[in-house]
């Protein structure tokens, strides 16, 4: 018989029932210190040292010595691999018995040659389970290996999280031991923490936390930590209490396990791949314990690991994925940077993605799964849509720092119109653990209240791995239907979404970028990543290109379709959100650096390989093959080489259509005697241009000007641009008693997160570079090249030198860079105030552009002080603009009429060695009438992204030049011609296309390619069962909508034998 009620005291109440469940205060008379019973040491503990990460078969037959608890082991990347041989009492017969780990470093334990369970203690998992019951005849002697990993789930910074890794951090092991599992004390525990969260969380004036913390009171009264037998009885009131059900108006909770695993951040690549098996396989060891529970499991790459590493895994996933429980999402082939990437690798990402999930589990993925990236592209829509995904769930605008996003669910309107429907899950995170608290919040954050009645709840350990563990998969099993809380039950994204689709008509739209307020620096930290991603995106383009071209006019060519995947795949590899945005610690980077120099490499190979079938069986001298690889007439400049390795400046034009898209030969003789073309003017100040009028005379001393007839460049005796005129209008494009080109040094610390973030108050700082008059040289002199070069002294410690150079025939200049780079905590731009006024800008995203605010009127303004563009940005009044183009950066900004490009940042977390040394980069500006659509602003970026290739052909190059496609309107660009993905070794290739200008358009492509049959495709290439499309003399028409991507399928004819 209970004692009669006492006054209960809120707070005394509740603090008692806490410390009946603590495990740091009174566990020697509390429920938690009752959670193991008896305990034993095991029989034998052996160890193994290694610098190398080994497969477990090799790794258990190396000679493991005698090792005991208290051991140290490392350093920092090393492994140290446990034998553990364990015997279980015989006494201990009927009871659930736990091996208890803990140790630093992450673990795995094998048993029977399999990984069956992740151990860390970050991770909350210290204990494997032996066996749920004991029985008379189970064998009780046992071998287990377990496999540590000298590091953390995140990383092994010295001293904080994202500092660099400290090499020689070192390791012990704690404890290693069996016990006896009391199940019925944890269940009490959940229970009691439970009634304890819904008591805080729903606070002193609701009625139903008084009812739970009575309920929690008398518990502790009816329970006797020493007398099991009570504990049936406090159950029952828990079960009571948790029986009792909310309404029909109760908001839904779908909880979905999940384990966030960056591919590479704070560890290397190598180590994700060991990060997933031991994240995945207690996963496996959940879903077998918990027929409800359901996971979902992005990124392709790591799928793909385990499939190579875990084969035994990687089968269990498959099994589980046909029952349902494990949902593989996202599409894509790693979750990639949201704004870097172009278009065309964005569109790989879901296309290598989509390929994989069906092959391996036989379902493509029906919604993109992003939760951590610093931004979303506008066009991520239509890309989505287009990669046969409608739903998109992400959490990251979270971490807005100045603006509150406005919904949690919404339409997601891209660029083009194409809708995704769009979750955030409300709770803000995507490593929940279960709590009452993260429930409630949930519920309350939810910006779409009364809009919608269902919320995504993702939960486990996250960034590092971990995943979710048994305990809070107990949790929100109790949650599952009571009076007080919303409704919580297990679900899949596919569920999630259909219950969200039932409530789409009372959804809001939000149109455009999803802005990240947050992470701006992330567009500038490690430029060499950054020039590595641009190189090889252009090298991938070519590639594919010039085989196609190969596989169309040579019977003998083989498609590299193997090889170009391989490639493809590394680089969408480092597009991983936290290694393009250079955010990662230095191993990571340096095996970027080794990605990249792969693919330039091997793509090399390819581009020749190609080049040489072109040039087969045609009869003339050996030469060069000079190519086009874009779809539009060229005539430029180009550097090509001459017997002995010296290099002459030739100007390649394309008479009539021959150079579009296409080829030209041109043999050494024939270039090396280049007709000189009108010259690139070249004139030292000491001589201005007679009659070259315009602004007021200069100082004449050492200031240089440069004049090809289309624009002048004048450049004053430090290299700073004075003047930039359009010749045949006499428009100046610098604004009145400003200049161009001036470099200019912020201090750049920000508040915490070092390589990621540049703050608002960084602008503060702004110091231009001055430089020193008399530094300024002429290069180049005349001929179809001119060019003036100089110094800088950016500080005492870094230094630029730049080429300006103008080329005859050329609407921009350019502005070649080295840099000697030496700083902390500094960031490097260059500026262009620009006679133009305009309150917008426009900068290139993923196939297309958006324009963004030049000034600071609101709050959603100015959290834009720094954005990201991809290979132009703009500023343009009527009439009249100033293009700024690049060829490897993407950081920039537009404050009023200034124009800026972000260089170089100095950060020094997690790599203190980032973007020290040595830099090579081109920018370029254009000036131009009209709009920047009508001037060509976007096939001159394209130009500087895209040199002409001119490749050495080992046989006879083609005599006539010769063009494979052209588009009829300058608004629709022919971006990617690759061999399509259906059927490799086949001769069918895929044509994408989009429409550039913002712009309703119809037009031509041209083809002198045997092409059989068109038809439409989406993305992954599936065609359009509207069937093909009427061909005519070798043309077909497209209609294109603003920024509309297109893709075609184009049969070609047989081989000609
Ligand atoms: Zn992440």
């Amino acid at each position: 018989m209970a004692a009669a009620p006492a006054l209960k005291h809120w707070r005394t109440t509740l603090e008692r029932v806490e410390k009946f469940v603590s495990p740091l205060y009174f566990t020697d008379c509390n429920l938690r210190g009752r959670l193991f019973g008896d305990s034993c040491p095991v029989a034998e503990l052996s160890s193994f040292l290694t610098p190398e990460r080994l497969p477990y078969q090799e790794a258990v037959q190396q000679d493991f010595r005698p090792a005991q608890v208290g051991d140290s082991f490392g350093p920092t990347w090393w492994t140290c691999w446990f034998r553990v041989e364990l015997t279980i009492p015989e006494a201990w017969v009927g009871q659930e018995v736990h091996l208890r780990w803990e140790s630093d470093g992450e673990g795995l334990v094998w048993r029977d040659g399999e990984p069956v369970q992740g151990l860390t203690k970050e991770g909350e998992k210290t204990s494997y389970v032996l066996t749920d019951k004991l029985g008379e005849e189970d064998p009780r002697s046992l071998t287990l290996y377990v496999e540590v990993a000298c590091n953390g789930l995140l990383g092994a910074g010295k001293g904080t999280m994202i500092a660099a890794p400290d090499p020689e951090k070192m390791f012990q092991v704690s404890r290693a031991e069996l016990a006896v599992f009391h199940r019925d004390v944890h269940k009490l525990l959940v229970d009691l923490e439970l009634l304890l969260g819904m008591a805080k969380g729903l606070g002193e004036d609701n009625q139903r936390s008084y009812q739970a913390l009575y309920t929690a009171n008398q518990m502790v009264n009816i329970c006797d930590p020493a007398q099991p037998e009570t504990f049936p009885v406090a159950q029952a009131l828990a079960s009571k209490f948790f029986g009792q059900r909310g309404g029909e108006s109760q908001h839904t909770i779908h909880a979905l396990g999940h384990c966030h695993i960056d591919t590479a951040w704070l560890w290397p690549f190598k180590e994700t791949v060991r990060k997933c098996a031991r994240s995945w396989v207690t996963v496996v060891q959940l879903m077998e314990r918990n027929p409800e529970f359901i996971f979902a499991c992005s990124q392709a790459q790591q799928l793909a690991w385990v499939k190579s590493h875990y084969p035994g895994l990687h089968a269990r996933l498959q099994e589980f994925a046909c029952r349902g429980q494990f949902v593989p999402v996202g599409g894509t082939w790693v979750e990639m940077d949201g704004n870097l990437p172009s278009g065309e690798a964005m569109v790989r990402q879901f296309l290598q993605g989509q390929s994989f999930f069906l092959q391996e589990f036989g379902k493509m993925c029906s919604e993109f799964w992003l939760p951590d990236t610093f931004g979303y592209s506008a066009q991520l829509p239509q890309i989505m849509r287009s990669c046969g995904i409608g739903h998109f769930l992400t959490q990251k605008l979270s971490w807005n720092l100045v603006n509150s996003f406005p919904h949690h669910t919404f339409f997601w309107e891209g660029l083009d119109g194409s809708r995704v429907l769009t979750h955030f899950p409300p709770g803000d995170s995507y490593g929940m653990q279960g709590s009452v608290e993260e429930v409630l919040k949930t519920v309350a954050k939810n910006r779409d209240k009364g809009r919608t009645n269902h919320s995504a709840f993702l939960f486990g350990f996250g960034d590092g791995g971990g995943g979710p563990t048994q305990t809070m998969v107990d949790r929100l099993k109790r949650l599952c239907n009571t009076d007080g809380l919303p409704r919580v039950q297990f679900s899949s994204p596919e569920r999630l979404f259909s219950a969200l689709e039932g409530h789409s008509g009372q959804l809001c739209t939000w149109v455009g970028e999803l802005f990240l307020e947050l992470h701006n620096g992330t567009y500038t930290t490690h430029a060499q990543i950054k020039k590595g991603n641009r190189e090889c995106e252009r090298i991938l383009h070519d590639v594919e290109l010039l085989s196609s071209l190969a596989l169309a006019r040579s019977a003998q060519f083989l498609y590299p379709a193997a090889q170009l995947q391989d490639l493809w795949r590394l680089l969408l590899l480092n597009q991983f959100h936290d290694v393009v945005t250079g955010s990662c610690i230095q191993l990571v980077a340096e095996e970027a650096m080794c990605h990249y120099e792969d693919i330039r490499s091997r793509g090399n190979t390819l581009l020749s390989a190609a080049a040489a079938a072109l040039c087969a069986g045609e009869p003339g001298p050996e030469g060069l093959l000079i190519v086009n690889t874009l779809p539009w007439k060229r005539t430029e400049v180009l550097a090509l080489p001459r017997p002995g390795g010296a290099h002459c400046l030739g100007l390649i034009p394309s008479s009539g259509d021959s150079a579009q898209h296409g080829l030209c030969s041109c043999s050494h003789p024939h270039l090396a005697a280049a007709p000189a073309a009108p010259a690139a003017c070249v004139c030292s100040a000491g001589a201005p241009q007679p009659g070259a009028g315009g602004p007021p005379p200069t100082k004449t001393d050492g200031s240089v000007t440069l004049d090809n007839g289309i624009i002048r460049v004048r450049l004053d005796p430090t290299g700073r641009l004075t003047s930039l005129v359009l010749v045949a209008s006499g428009r100046e494009a610098v604004a009145e008693g400003a200049v161009g080109n001036q470099f200019v040094l912020f201090d750049d610390v920000p508040l915490y997160w070092d390589a990621w973030d540049v703050m608002d108050y960084h602008l503060e700082t702004r110091k231009p570079v001055l430089g020193q008059a008399g530094t300024l040289a002429v290069g180049t002199q005349g001929g179809v090249r001119g060019s003036a070069w100089f110094l800088l002294q950016i500080s005492p410690n870094s230094r630029l030198s730049q080429e300006v150079v103008l080329d005859v025939g050329c609407p921009y200049v350019r502005f070649h860079t080295e840099v000697h780079w030496h700083e902390a905590h500094k960031f490097l731009k260059v500026e262009f105030p620009a006679r133009v006024r305009s309150p917008q800008a426009t900068f290139e995203v993923q196939f297309g552009h958006l324009q963004r605010p030049t000034h600071y009127n609101t709050s959603w303004d100015w959290a834009r002080f720094e954005v990201w563009a991809h290979r132009w940005m703009d500023l343009s009044e009527h009439g009249f603009g100033l293009a700024l183009l690049n060829d490897c950066k993407y950081g920039a900004s537009v404050r009023g009429s200034v124009l800026s490009l972000s260089l170089l940042r100095a950060p020094k977390s997690p790599d203190a060695t980032v973007d020290m040394g040595r830099h090579e980069f081109t920018y370029a500006l254009m000036p131009h009438e009209g709009s920047f659509q009508d001037a060509g602003v976007i096939p001159a970026a394209y130009s500087l992204n895209f040199p002409l290739l001119a490749l050495p052909a080992p046989g006879p190059a083609p005599a006539a030049a010769w063009s494979a496609f052209s588009v009829s309107s300058p608004a629709v660009v022919l971006e990617t011609v690759k061999q399509a993905e259906t059927s490799l070794q086949g001769r069918k290739l895929v044509l994408r296309l989009y429409e550039a200008h913002g712009s309703h358009v119809d037009c031509w492509l041209h083809m002198s390619l045997p092409v059989q049959e068109a038809v439409l495709c989406d993305l992954l290439e599936r065609r359009d069962p509207a069937g093909p499309l009427p061909l005519r003399d070798s043309r077909l028409k497209l209609t294109f909508s603003p920024f509309q991507v297109q893709s075609l399928l184009l049969v070609l004819q047989p081989a000609p034998s």
